[in-house]
């Protein structure tokens, strides 16, 4: 009965406090804690930077336009991190149990997992976001112009965004398979990428494409990706996807030398 009030007042408290210039609910500081901790692994196990003075922070709830289902979302060129509200009371819990050093390392009980691997995602979003900023490219991908964008166009961005995001969040073996470049259709269909087929393409054949980019040349790979758009105009998905791969290797790779 406490733990039932406890929420009520959490939520009451979100709808009386929208005004950005606020103090943390209880539940954010601990949301940004987890994030804070989140940023210390990926930067030491990935080998690579956050530009923690850009980030905006963390906050509860799914901007009002955008689909409300989303678990979580990061809003390129805002630099923060939306986590839909009904994770609010997992974060409470977890603290209470779990102590300050709840968040950091590998996770260690499953029911963290999933979270940690939602906050590891949109935070992959926003280093690639903001190594786009840095080096004059604006936000990646610019909310500006996604809607000029054919349906391939808008297809082989989404490959290459969630493919950057999903290489911080995907440490199963599955998705470390050769085959899926498979994820890919080998011929022209506009439908499979509006159903569960651009879904599988996105995340998994995107963290294919990327994933040797990234391991090898991290924020060098980074840039080249936000860089350069990926196409694939004959429909040939799966050929555009190995031919984009290798050209990024061979080009990075030659200016290494
Ligand atoms: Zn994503």
């Amino acid at each position: 009965m406490k733990l039932r009030l406890l929420v009520l007042f959490l939520v009451f408290s979100f709808s009386v406090s929208a005004e950005t210039l606020r103090a943390l609910s209880p539940a954010e500081e601990v949301l940004n804690k987890a994030v804070a901790d989140r940023m210390n692994y990926l930067e030491h196990r990935y080998h690579i930077r956050f530009d923690r003075a850009a980030f905006k922070g963390a906050t509860f709830g799914i901007p009002a336009e955008h689909d409300q289902t989303f678990e979580a979302e990061y809003v390129p060129g805002e630099s923060r991190i939306y986590v839909n509200r009904s994770f609010v009371f997992w974060f409470v819990r977890t603290k209470v149990c779990f102590g300050e050093r709840a968040f950091e390392g590998v996770p260690q009980f499953s029911r963290s997992q999933k979270l940690l691997t939602i906050l590891d995602h949109e935070l992959g979003h926003f280093w690639a976001d903001h190594v786009s900023r840095k080096i004059g490219n604006g936000a990646w991908p610019s909310p500006y112009n996604f809607s000029e964008l054919s349906w391939d166009q808008q297809c082989g961005l989404r490959v290459l965004t969630e493919g950057v995001a999903g290489y911080f969040s995907y440490t199963t073996p599955d998705y470390n398979r050769k085959e899926r470049a498979k994820s890919f259709p080998e011929e022209s269909d506009a439908k499979y990428w509006y159903g569960r087929g651009g879904q599988v393409a996105f995340y998994a054949g995107g963290y294919w494409l990327v994933r040797p980019i990234l391991q090898r040349f991290r924020e060098k790979g980074v840039e080249y990706i936000v860089t350069h758009p990926f196409y694939f105009e004959d429909g040939d998905a799966r050929q555009a996807a190995k031919e984009y791969q290798r050209t990024a290797l061979a080009e990075l790779g030659k200016k290494r030398k």
